[in-house]
């Protein structure tokens, strides 16, 4: 891979920006998009004006006909697509019964269907190209049962699933596709879990501390370089053991 462009979705917080800014440090050009800027996209994008290797874009990933030109923007004005991170996700905590189907419908929708059609039209880029390599960002929840989180558990298996097949699909096209599986990490999204709960969590994590967002970033990182190029098909699972 001469030139290094890859797409994150979810990139203005949590583990999308980390892995953002430290694909940017290894000299990634870093396309990322998320509904809203956050304060750190602005700053990156005055911080890398000068580089012109960090574009991010309003998008919901829910937008087919966005994601579709968004895709093939990037393609024409970059030539290649050699990277996908499919991180864009939420967890709906809530008790299957109490849950209503509208929301059900938006977890899959963001949590695998758009990741599902994101990866379609960013392979169609690589197989021209003959390389490329996917990330798609599941979680131990997906492998492990947790109370309230069947919808997004259930989101999250399926993308181990995806990884396996679309690994025997693209190899011969010179193209990996691993899952990463965070355990419990710092981020927005897990701010709301209660002190006692994060207690637990620590208690049962051999290394004793939640994950921070450059420990995911590492291995993406990681995933994309050529220290990697004969890993496909992988689910890496980065939880500090909680789950061994
Ligand atoms: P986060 O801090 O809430 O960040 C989520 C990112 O995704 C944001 O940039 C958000 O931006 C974007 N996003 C959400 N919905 C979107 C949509 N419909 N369209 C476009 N962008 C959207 O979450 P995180 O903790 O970094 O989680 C990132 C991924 O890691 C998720 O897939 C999550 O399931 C997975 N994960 C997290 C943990 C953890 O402990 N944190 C553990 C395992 C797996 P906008 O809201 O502006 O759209």
């Amino acid at each position: 891979m001469d030139k290094k462009v890859v797409i994150v979705s979810g990139g203005s917080k949590g583990l999308g920006l980390a892995i953002t800014r430290r694909l940017l440090d290894a000299g990634f050009r870093v396309h990322t998009f998320s509904r809203s800027p956050s304060p750190d996209t602005k700053m990156l994008e005055k911080e890398q004006s000068d580089t012109g290797r960090y574009y991010w874009t309003a998008l919901d990933t829910t937008d087919q006909e966005g994601l579709d030109k968004y895709v093939n923007r990037i393609y024409r004005e970059e030539g290649h697509i050699t990277g996908l991170i499919n991180n864009a996700g939420f967890n709906l905590d809530r008790l299957l019964p109490m849950t209503g189907p509208g929301e059900i419908e938006r977890v899959i929708s963001v949590n695998l269907t758009s990741p599902l059609l994101l990866t379609r039209l960013v392979t169609r880029a690589m197989i021209q190209k003959g390389n490329g390599s996917i990330i798609n960002i599941s979680s131990v929840i997906g492998h492990r049962g947790i109370k309230g989180t069947s919808v997004y558990s259930a989101t999250k298996a399926a993308l181990v699933g995806f990884t396996r097949s679309l690994a025997r699909e693209l190899g011969p096209r010179n193209i990996r596709v691993n899952a990463m599986l965070p355990g419990y990490i710092e981020t927005e999204m897990t701010a709301g879990m209660s002190v006692v709960k994060k207690a637990q969590v620590i208690r049962r994590t051999p290394l004793g501390r939640m994950g921070c967002a450059a420990d995911i970033a590492g291995v993406a990182e990681f995933l994309l370089s050529p220290g990697s190029s004969f890993i496909t098909g992988q689910t890496i699972v980065v939880d500090g053991g909680l789950t061994c």
